[in-house]
C-alpha cells in the first residue's frame, strides 16, 4: 500500500475518521473494539501508552493503523519470530507494505529490506530485540524516518515477569535514543509488579496506561479433583464436547503422546504437538488442527502462541500450570469467537508437589524462587477457591467485577459444600507432627484410618495416639483434606525428602484452635464434576458449527479453499480469512462484491483478491 492510506479527498477530514477509514479500508473491519479506538488515537497523536488487553483482545491494531497514519514506518519489536512471520503474513495480504528483520534472513535479503526502510518504502517493521539493538541497527533506525516503537509482549522486560528475556532489558535505549517517537508497549499478562517495572524499564513514567477488561465472559472456568486425569478427560470430551476442536495440555511430552494415544484409542480425534516431534510433523498437526473440524490437540505449552483459531470450544488442563498468567494466557485461547467454552483443568496434590519441586530444583537465584512459589501459590489459590473462580482471577489482575458471582464458573453454577475443618487438620497435622514430619500422603493416611500396614508396624506408628483417629473418613477424603490443607499452607512438601510433608509457620495456630480452616466437601462424581448437564451446553452451541445447519456445507467448502490458498501463498491459514470472516460469509452467502465487502475481515485488497472465487463458491453451494 502506498504511504497516504486514506484517499486523498478524506485527508481533511478530522483523525478519528481517518482511523475508522483505514480499519475499514485495510483490515475490512467496521468498528473498533475497546480501547481500540482512543489508543490509535493516542500513539497516532504522538503519545507514548501501555497496552494491557487479554490475549485475543486486539492489540495488533494498536500499533498497526498509528503506523499507518502517521509519517515514516512503525519498528515492531517481538521476541517470537513464527509470532513476527505470520503477522507479516496477514499485513502482506491485507496490502500494507511490511517486512520482518531476524536472524533468518540472508545477508542480501537483510540488506534490501534495509534500503527499502531508509528510503520511505515500508509501513511496518518488524524486528527481533537482540537485532534491534545492534549499533549497526540502531544507526541504521536513526537515518530512518519513524512512526513509532511497538514493544510487543512487553512483560518479558520484567524480571519478576513469568517470560523474562535478558535481550528486553536494552530496550530502555529507545527512549534515550530516539525521545521523539512514539514508544507503545503492549502485553496481555502483566500484574502491579510487572507492570511497574514495564513502565520504569520503558520510561513510561508520563504515558497513560490503558487497561482493557480481562473477562473473557464466554469462558466457562472449571477446576476438578484429579482422579484418573485420561478418563475424567475423556468422559469430558465425550459427553461435553463431541466432535469439537480443543486444546489438551500436559506437562511433558512423554504425557502429550500417552494423552493423545489414549484419546485417538476411545475414538477422539487427537494429535500430539511438542518440541520433540519433527518440525514437518508438527507443522502438519497445527495445519489440521487450524483446518479441520473437531480436532483435539495434545500438546505441551510449546504449542498456542500467535495460534488465531477462533472456534476452539475448549482448553484442558491435565497438569497445573506454573502461575495464573500463563493458565489465564492458555485458555485465553477457548471461544474467541465469543460463543460459549469451556476452561476444565484437573487438579490434585501430586501436582502441588510436582511444580514445587521443579521450582525448588531450578537453578535460579532465591528471589527468583520465592516470586515462582508466590505465583504458585495464587494458581493454588484459585483452583481451591470456595468462591466465584472469575472473581478470584480478574482480582489476580487488579480488577474488581461488579458482581462478585459470574454465573459462569463450576462454583457460581453449583456452589461447593463447605464445612468447618478444623477436627481434620488438627488430626492431619498432629499425625504428621507425632510421625516426624518424614512421611507422604499414602503413609499419613494408613496411620490416621488405623491400618496396621508393615510400614506402620515397622515405625512403631500402630501405638501413636493418632493412630485410628481418623477412621471416620475413607481414603479419598483423606486426600482431598491433606490437598486442601497444603493449598491452605498450614503443610508444605518437604524440599528434600520427596513425598514427605512437614509442618510450617501456621501449623502451630491450627493445632491451637486459633485459626478457621474451612475445608470443601469431596465431590464424588467422575467427569463432569457438579452440574453443567450436557443439553444445557448443546443448547448454547452456534447453529453454523452445528453438523446439521444448511451453512454448514458451504463452511466445510470455504475451510478447503482457504487451505488450498494458505497452502499456495505459504502462510498460515487465518491469516488468508479468519474463522469468523469464513462463517460471515457461509451465513450471509453474499452474491456480489459489495455484499462481499460488508463482512467483517474484507478490506479493499482481499476482496480484489479473493472476491471472485468466494462469489463463485457460495453459487456452486446449491444445497
Ligand atoms: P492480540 O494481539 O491482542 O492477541 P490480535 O491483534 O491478534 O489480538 O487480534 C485478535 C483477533 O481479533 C484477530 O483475529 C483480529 O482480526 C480481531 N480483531 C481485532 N480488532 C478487531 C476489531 N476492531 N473488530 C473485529 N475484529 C477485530
Ligand atoms: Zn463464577
Amino acid at each position: 500500500m502506498s504511504k497516504p492510506a486514506v484517499a486523498p479527498s478524506e485527508r481533511m477530514l478530522p483523525d478519528a475518521s481517518k482511523a475508522l477509514s483505514v480499519l475499514n479500508s485495510v483490515f475490512g473491519l467496521p468498528r473498533f473494539r475497546g480501547a481500540q479506538a482512543e489508543i490509535v488515537a493516542h500513539v497516532t497523536g504522538g503519545g507514548n501508552c501501555l497496552v494491557l488487553m487479554p490475549t485475543g483482545g486486539g492489540k495488533s491494531l494498536c500499533y498497526q493503523l498509528p503506523s499507518l497514519l502517521r509519517e515514516g514506518c512503525g519498528i515492531v519489536v517481538s521476541p517470537l519470530i513464527a509470532l513476527m512471520r505470520d503477522q507479516v503474513a496477514g499485513l502482506l495480504e491485507a496490502g500494507v507494505k511490511a517486512a520482518v528483520l531476524n536472524s533468518t534472513l540472508s545477508w542480501d535479503e537483510a540488506s534490501e529490506i534495509e534500503q527499502r526502510l531508509l528510503a520511505g518504502d515500508l509501513d511496518l517493521l518488524y524486528i527481533a530485540p537482540e537485532r534491534l539493538l545492534t549499533p549497526r541497527c540502531l544507526a541504521m533506525l536513526s537515518r530512518a524516518r519513524l512512526a513509532l516503537f511497538a514493544i510487543d509482549e512487553a512483560h518479558c522486560v520484567s524480571q519478576w515477569g513469568h517470560d523474562f528475556r535478558p535481550e528486553y532489558i536494552g530496550l530502555s535505549v529507545l527512549a534515550e535514543r530516539f525521545p521523539k517517537v512514539p514508544r507503545i508497549a503492549l502485553t496481555a499478562t502483566a500484574d502491579e509488579l510487572t507492570r511497574q517495572e514495564i513502565v520504569e524499564r520503558l520510561a513510561l513514567n508520563d504515558a497513560p496506561s490503558f487497561v482493557a477488561s480481562f473477562d473473557r465472559p464466554n469462558i466457562r472456568y472449571e477446576i476438578v479433583d484429579k482422579k484418573n486425569a485420561q478418563t475424567q478427560l475423556k468422559a469430558f470430551i465425550a459427553e461435553r464436547h463431541p466432535g469439537k476442536a480443543g486444546v489438551v495440555y500436559c506437562l511433558s511430552r512423554a504425557k502429550v503422546e500417552d494423552t493423545a494415544a489414549a484419546l485417538s484409542k476411545a475414538g477422539i480425534v487427537a494429535l500430539p504437538y511438542h518440541a520433540g516431534l519433527d518440525a514437518e510433523v508438527r507443522a502438519r498437526h497445527q495445519d489440521r488442527f487450524l483446518n479441520e473440524e473437531g480436532i483435539v490437540i495434545v500438546a505441551t505449552v510449546a504449542f498456542g502462541m500467535g495460534i488465531d483459531k477462533s472456534d476452539v470450544r475448549f482448553v484442558a488442563h491435565l497438569d497445573l500450570p506454573k502461575s495464573i498468567e500463563a493458565y489465564y494466557q492458555e485458555t485465553g485461547r477457548a471461544g474467541r469467537d465469543g460463543k460459549p467454552a469451556a476452561a476444565w483443568m484437573t487438579y490434585g496434590l501430586a501436582d502441588i508437589v510436582q511444580q514445587r519441586r521443579m521450582i525448588d530444583e531450578s537453578p535460579g537465584a532465591e528471589a527468583f524462587k520465592r516470586v515462582s512459589f508466590d505465583k504458585l501459590n495464587a494458581l493454588v489459590g484459585l483452583a481451591e477457591t470456595t468462591q466465584c473462580r472469575r472473581t478470584r482471577l480478574l482480582g489476580y489482575f487488579g480488577e474488581t467485577p461488579k458482581n462478585s458471582k459470574c454465573g459462569n464458573c463450576d462454583n457460581c453454577l453449583s456452589p461447593p459444600n463447605v464445612r468447618d475443618g478444623g477436627v481434620i487438620a488438627q488430626k492431619l497435622l498432629s499425625c504428621v507432627y507425632r510421625t516426624g514430619e518424614r512421611f507422604g500422603a499414602a503413609h499419613l493416611i494408613d496411620v490416621l484410618t488405623g491400618r496396621e500396614t508393615d510400614r506402620v508396624k515397622q515405625f512403631g506408628h500402630h501405638r501413636l495416639s493418632v493412630f485410628g483417629i481418623g477412621v471416620d473418613m475413607n481414603d479419598k477424603q483423606w486426600r482431598s483434606a491433606l490437598r486442601q490443607i497444603v493449598a491452605l499452607g498450614h503443610l508444605r512438601p518437604d524440599s528434600e525428602a520427596f513425598g514427605a510433608f512437614k509442618l510450617t509457620e501456621s501449623s502451630r495456630d491450627v493445632l491451637k484452635g486459633n485459626t478457621a480452616v474451612m475445608l470443601r466437601d469431596e465431590v464424588p462424581d467422575v467427569s463432569g464434576r457438579r452440574g453443567t448437564s450436557r443439553s444445557r451446553q448443546k443448547s448454547a452451541l452456534s447453529p453454523v458449527l452445528d453438523g446439521s445447519s444448511p451453512a454448514h456445507a458451504l463452511l466445510s467448502a470455504l475451510r478447503a479453499w482457504r487451505s488450498e490458498m494458505a497452502r499456495k501463498h505459504g502462510v498460515p491459514a487465518y491469516v488468508v480469512f479468519n474463522d469468523a470472516t469464513l462463517e460471515g460469509i457461509a451465513v450471509s452467502r453474499p452474491r456480489t462484491h459489495d455484499q462481499l465487502r460488508a463482512i467483517s475481515g474484507i478490506g479493499d485488497k482481499k476482496l480484489e483478491r479473493y472476491g471472485d472465487a468466494l462469489i463463485a463458491l457460495v453459487r456452486s453451494d446449491t444445497r
